[in-house]
């Protein structure tokens, strides 16, 4: 029999050991010189000025929002299939998630829909790459530009993927990374904010700082003390950020790695009668967060549902990335979402299934849980007649 392939696995060798050794010698294991060095390596991989290392993508959203002075009252675009952090982080600041329709293919917001829920109240729009995929992120931008809005960037699943030259992080006025274990890159638990303007890293590093001023060092230094504004802590220790540090070294490889597997789901997937596998479109470069597959229009969600419940009872990792958001028990309840509201998002996110994605998966693996999903078609089918 084979072992549990799981839905993600992190891929952590010696260096990141080695590296968390250090970090952890060192005697500084907060607010230090990792934490630095892996601002730099993220800002300079996404081709932006700054770089400022928090807690995690959720905080990096919530911050970013701020410094882009997004609060009460104030409405702000996003899309429903997403994890819930994207739109959580607007209401984080009092404002209201303002959910737009999907393009079928890329799984983004369809740029035509967003420049229709522009109101008088709109007054920033996150733009999430969905699975990492970066298409339309400049038409958002141009979009937000011509109508005076902030654009947020949740890169958190495309760290090292490009739309053509343009670095995924580097479409908004600010970027977002996180780097929970399925990500490209992990720290354990961690994200960044990235951006060209000075400002808003200044705000964002006193943010997760305590309101602190943002050059505030640690310990005996005068402005230890000071809190210029309600700030929280959201800073990111040096033995996290050592791990990313090694992380980023081998990013190069981690996106191969993660391309070869998904290579190995195309080559076995491709032609599937029941499936549609995830549309790239040739100018994209993709570092691939995960491999989803969407179940033709002929299954239902209950089927689906089924077909991962017994994926996972074969020992074979398998998620209906991601529910819709405006679905969700909260927000149904605030803000009177019903099943229809988004018909494209709610027949994508009804169909898909997440297959197990992490690098190094082998042949063997990959047969497996292709025989798996193969036999899980069949047994609907069949339930069917
Ligand atoms: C992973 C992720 C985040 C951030 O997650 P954290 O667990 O807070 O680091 C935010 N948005 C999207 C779309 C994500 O996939």
């Amino acid at each position: 029999m084979v072992d549990e392939i799981p839905l993600s696995r992190p891929d952590i060798t010696d260096l990141e050991v080695e590296a968390v050794t250090s970090a952890l010698r060192s005697g500084r294991l907060s607010i230090g010189p990792m934490s630095e060095t892996l601002e730099t390596l993220v800002a300079s991989r996404t081709d932006r000025r700054f770089g400022v290392s928090c807690s995690s993508g959720t905080a990096a959203l919530h911050m970013a929002l701020i410094a882009m002075g997004v609060g009460p009252g104030d409405e702000v675009i996003t899309t429903p299939f997403s994890f819930v952090a994207s739109a959580n982080a607007a209401l984080y600041v009092g404002a209201t998630p303002v959910f737009v329709d999907l393009c079928p293919k890329s799984l983004n917001m369809e740029p035509e829909l967003v420049k229709g829920a522009i109101t008088r109240r709109t007054r920033a729009i996150i733009a999430v790459e969905a699975f990492g995929n970066p298409q339309y992120m400049h038409e958002y931008r141009a979009i937000a530009d011509r109508h005076d809005l902030a654009m947020l960037e949740d890169s958190c699943e495309g760290l090292g993927g490009r739309l053509g030259a343009t670095p995924i992080g580097k479409f908004g006025h600010a970027g977002v990374f996180g780097f929970y274990p399925n990500k490209q890159i992990t720290t354990g638990e961690g994200g960044m904010v990235v951006t060209d303007d000075e400002r808003l890293a200044e705000v964002c590093r006193s943010l997760r700082n305590q309101g602190r001023p943002a050059r505030t060092m640690g310990g005996a230094s005068g402005s230890w003390l000071v809190h210029e504004r309600m700030g929280f802590n959201y800073r990111l220790s040096e033995i996290q950020a050592a791990l990313g540090v090694a992380q980023m070294k081998r990013l190069d490889s981690l996106i191969l790695a993660r391309q070869a597997t998904a290579q190995k789901y195309v080559e076995r997937l491709l032609d599937h009668e029941h499936l549609i596998l995830p549309t790239v479109s040739p100018e994209v470069f993709m570092s691939w967060f995960v491999f989803v597959v969407r179940l033709s229009d002929r299954f239902t969600s209950e089927e689906r549902d089924r077909m991962i419940d017994g994926m996972r009872r074969h020992d074979v990792g398998a998620a209906p990335y991601f529910p819709c958001i405006h679905l969700q028990p909260y927000f149904r309840e605030r803000f009177g979402y019903r099943e229809g509201a988004f018909p494209i998002a709610e027949r994508v996110s009804g169909r898909t299934i997440a297959l197990p994605f992490f690098s190094g998966l082998s042949d063997r693996d990959a047969d497996f849980v292709v025989q798996t999903l193969d036999l899980m078609i069949a047994r609907e089918s069949i339930r069917r007649t």
